[in-house]
């Protein structure tokens, strides 16, 4: 078989078989394929997709080009969750914590920021002595004993999406519905999950920017974890403002921390995409029959501070100094040379933000990276104090940033009054949870 005629057969809109995907993605691996034919087979793929059969075998093949996880000597359903990626979505740090405390068992696998969108690992590391590279059976000890842990891939999960994904990076073939799904489900089901929640995000910060492209996305890794023998379900959130009011890293960890402790009024979006994504990951364990007696006991274990107490533990577990799991404490990690507040140009309703444009001011003053070898600035970032639908004057900060380097301030403040629609009527409120999918 000639990789060539693999690619045309794609040109042409045909439908690959296994031994065709596989010949592709496994020669690439083995670096007998080159980069140049699989850019082509990729380009192919954005023009002409694949069907759900061609993007469940894709997937599969990708899961077992490496290193799998066997999860199975842990009791129960294993559950995780995954989020399309987002700004200011610290959704994992409060739901595993309280997934755990009622009765869950959560081992997850987490990434790091991606461009504009942040990630749990390097939230994470933000706290003094965490070690996000545990061994298998370690991590395996950490959720035996605490019902939770979050770490790094570790090393050889899915190498064809380490080399897909950076080839399409800059390739321009990010932008394809199964090449995310197959990305994103085969390092989930890797993993070694029995059960999955996806959050797939919609809107300006997001890979997706109309719900039905969301649901589209959803539906396929839906169908994908269901041909594979999964528990998969999807929950569709609005990702047209930073889901939290805070972005950055210790920032980010400070407002799960602040969730935690009970600070934050429960009806905050963060809140309620965490209580939903929470419930669904406690049915797909059995441990609850409806999502609203789910929401339930999620509550209870936020108000008892049993959550709080599952995140200080893994922490704790692994290598971090828990006592920085507190509300007031917390802070010393927040630490900078200096804030600086962002005033709106003109008075009004906000009436729209750009969360993606948010993430890169965030990135800017170094909470993101650029480039992978880029290192992070753990306390910086942004405070948001407004969300769509407020009232702005040019006398209110509309955000506080958390600097510590000046070198890109200007630009990062630009940005965020580029990010701003302001208009003289209130704007009609938009929904934050679209769809529920399953398959
Ligand atoms: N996240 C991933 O892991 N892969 C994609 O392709 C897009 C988002
Ligand atoms: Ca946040």
């Amino acid at each position: 078989m000639r990789i060539v005629d693999i690619i045309e057969k794609k040109r042409d809109g045909g439908e690959l078989s296994r031994e065709e995907i596989e010949e592709l993605i496994l020669g690439y691996v083995k670096e007998q394929v080159p980069d140049y034919q699989v850019a082509a087979f990729l380009m192919a793929v954005v023009f002409r997709g694949m069907t759900d059969r061609e993007t469940a075998i894709l997937t599969d093949v990708m899961m077992h080009s490496g290193d799998t996880v066997d999860l199975s000597p842990l009791a129960g359903i294993k559950v995780d969750k995954h989020s399309t990626g987002g700004v200011g979505d610290t959704t994992t740090l409060i739901v595993a914590p309280l997934v755990a405390a009622c009765g869950g068992t959560v081992a997850k696998m987490s990434g790091r920021g991606l461009g504009h969108t942040g990630g749990t690992l390097d939230k994470l590391e933000s706290i003094p002595g965490v070690n996000i590279e545990q061994l298998l059976d370690r991590f395996m000890d950490i959720v035996r004993e605490n019902g939770l842990a979050v770490i790094g891939q570790s090393g050889n999960l899915v190498p064809a999406d380490k080399k897909l994904y950076a080839l399409r990076d800059v390739t321009a073939t990010i932008g394809s519905t199964p090449l995310i799904a197959s990305s994103v489900m085969s390092k989930k089901l890797a993993a070694g999950a029995d059960a999955i929640v996806l959050d797939v995000k919609v809107g300006s910060g997001a890979f997706m920017h109309t719900v039905d492209d969301a649901r589209r996305l959803a539906s396929l890794m839906v169908h994908i974890g269901a041909h594979l023998g999964r528990r998969v379900e999807a929950i569709i959130t609005d990702m047209n403002q930073p889901l939290g009011l805070a972005v950055g890293n210790a920032l980010e960890v400070q407002e799960a921390v602040n969730v935690l402790s009970g600070r934050v009024p429960e009806n905050e979006p963060l809140v309620e995409v965490s209580l939903l994504l929470g419930a669904h990951m406690l049915m797909l364990s059995d441990i609850v029959a409806t999502e609203a007696e789910g929401k339930e006991k999620l509550l209870q274990a936020l108000r008892s501070g049993a959550g709080l107490e599952k995140l200080r533990r893994m922490i704790k577990a692994m290598g971090g100094d828990p006592s920085y799991i507190d509300a007031e404490k917390i802070q010393e990690l927040c630490a900078v040379r200096k804030m600086v507040e962002v005033y709106p140009l003109q008075d009004g309703y906000l009436s729209g933000l750009v969360a993606e444009k948010i993430g890169v001011a965030s990135q800017m003053l170094g909470a993101g990276r650029a480039k992978k070898e880029d290192r992070i600035d753990p306390a910086v970032g942004l405070i948001m104090h407004k969300r769509v639908g407020d009232a702005v004057s040019v006398r209110e900060p509309f955000c506080t940033l958390y600097v510590n380097d000046d070198i890109h301030l200007e630009e990062a403040i630009d940005l965020l009054h580029e990010s701003m629609t302001i208009s003289p009527k209130k704007p009609e409120p938009s929904p934050l949870v679209y769809a529920i999918v399953k398959e």
